[in-house]
């Protein structure tokens, strides 16, 4: 028989089958994923993008194949006042309900019509 665990936050019964460091405490995979993007430190956070409930991360890699949604631009507008231009988004999904909280939006996409004028901080000069 399979040991199966209990998720302390979704509930769900699950067997521990993957690598054992991917279960955060007493966590589901599903769940750990979602908690983990909770604790992540300033310069990961600062790179979070979380727009209508979706967790989208800015990769720091540039210039490199593959780039997220293709190497589409975005323009990033985020609550505290940073506009970030990218054009390597990663799409980590929609954010559960339960973890909303944790996890609230953070920033809005501009239009990124190349005629919309911004005054616009690019992360290649970021760093
Ligand atoms: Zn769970």
């Amino acid at each position: 028989m399979v040991k199966t665990y209990t998720c302390h936050s979704c509930g769900k019964t699950y067997a521990k089958n993957l690598d054992p460091d991917v279960y955060l405490k007493g966590n589901c995979f599903d769940c750990s994923f979602w908690l983990l993007k909770t604790e992540y430190h300033e310069d990961l956070a600062e790179r979070r993008v979380v727009v209508d409930g979706n967790h989208y991360m800015i990769s720091e890699v540039k210039n490199t194949y593959p780039q997220g949604f293709g190497g589409r631009q975005f323009i990033i507008q985020f609550f505290d006042g940073r506009i970030i231009k990218t054009n390597n988004l990663w799409s980590q999904g929609t954010i559960p309900d339960r973890f909303r909280e944790m996890l609230p939006d953070n920033a809005v996409f501009l239009d990124p019509d190349p005629k919309m004028r911004f005054d616009v901080e690019t992360d290649e000069k970021e760093k």
